[in-house]
């Protein structure tokens, strides 16, 4: 059953920032897939089955009921969904696969880097950590232009208050010298990573987003730091 191609519906529609929207779609009554958190579910439109594509969940395993898929504006399904998806549409959903997942584990630490909608797993990561109280540190170092594209800021910033282990940093790489933010500013670094860094040996890297970033990421991390293959995990969005 959980293999299948099911519709779902839209049950909600969530606009994040003018240019990022969630949706929830709604299970089909009876299903009740096995499936892990960082896993990606591929949608498309019924008008159009042969305009697939993929998208991280950003809900988590024990989310149920619905699976959550944010999603940014951009390209032709991505500017689809953000402009036109509401409430009531239905999609085909080909069930999550992929194997982009949080090696939850007492005293590893994962260090997931994100830039822009790169971070939708990462919320799904925490999701399940905090509620299963785990004690697995995470730390996601989010670069963003400026301040207004931090997505989930407040459930990120409300999950740190309730997981101590979870640590939610922000960079803004294009801001004006006269830009109040306060915090850090310019792109991610491996000097920045490395101040992040108790134990290596327990750490975990994840990089989820364009091509860009990741590879951006894989060099901080693999060259800069010198942290062998197995202990980073990426997810490649094209
Ligand atoms: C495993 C996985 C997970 C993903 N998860 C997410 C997610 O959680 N959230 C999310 O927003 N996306 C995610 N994506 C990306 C998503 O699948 C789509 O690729 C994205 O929404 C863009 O839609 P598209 O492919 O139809 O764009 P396309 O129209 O095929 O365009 C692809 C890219 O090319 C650019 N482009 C298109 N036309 C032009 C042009 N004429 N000139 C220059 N550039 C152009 C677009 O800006 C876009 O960046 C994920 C991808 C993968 C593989």
């Amino acid at each position: 059953m959980a293999r299948e191609i099911l519709e779902m519906v839209v049950e909600k529609a969530t606009l994040e920032l003018p240019d990022t929207k969630t949706l929830q779609l709604k299970w089909p009554e009876g299903y009740n897939p096995d499936f892990k958190t960082g896993q990606f579910i591929t949608v498309y439109w019924p008008d159009t089955p042969s305009y697939k594509r993929a998208y991280s969940l950003s809900s988590c395993a024990l989310d149920r009921g619905f699976y959550e898929i944010t999603i940014k504006r951009d390209g032709k399904m991505g500017t689809r969904i953000v402009d036109w998806a509401k409430e009531g549409d239905k999609f085909f959903v080909i069930p999550p696969v992929g194997k982009f997942l949080p090696v939850y584990g007492s005293g590893n630490h994962l260090i997931c880097v994100a830039g822009g909608s790169g971070v939708t797993p990462f919320r799904a990561f925490v999701r399940e950590a905090t509620r299963r109280k785990l004690d697995t540190k995470i730390t996601v170092m989010f670069s963003v232009r400026n301040p207004k594209g931090i997505i989930f800021k407040e459930e990120f910033e409300q999950l740190e208050k309730e997981n101590p282990n979870f640590k939610f940093l922000v960079t803004c790489t294009r801001l004006t010298d006269e830009d109040p933010w306060t915090g850090r500013r310019g792109r991610i670094t491996p000097e920045w990573v490395k101040e992040n860094v108790t134990d290596l040996a327990k750490t975990y890297f994840y990089a989820c987003g364009p091509n860009e970033l990741v590879e951006f990421a894989e060099e901080v991390v693999l060259h800069g730091l010198g942290v062998p293959k197995e202990q980073m995990k990426t997810e490649k969005w094209g």
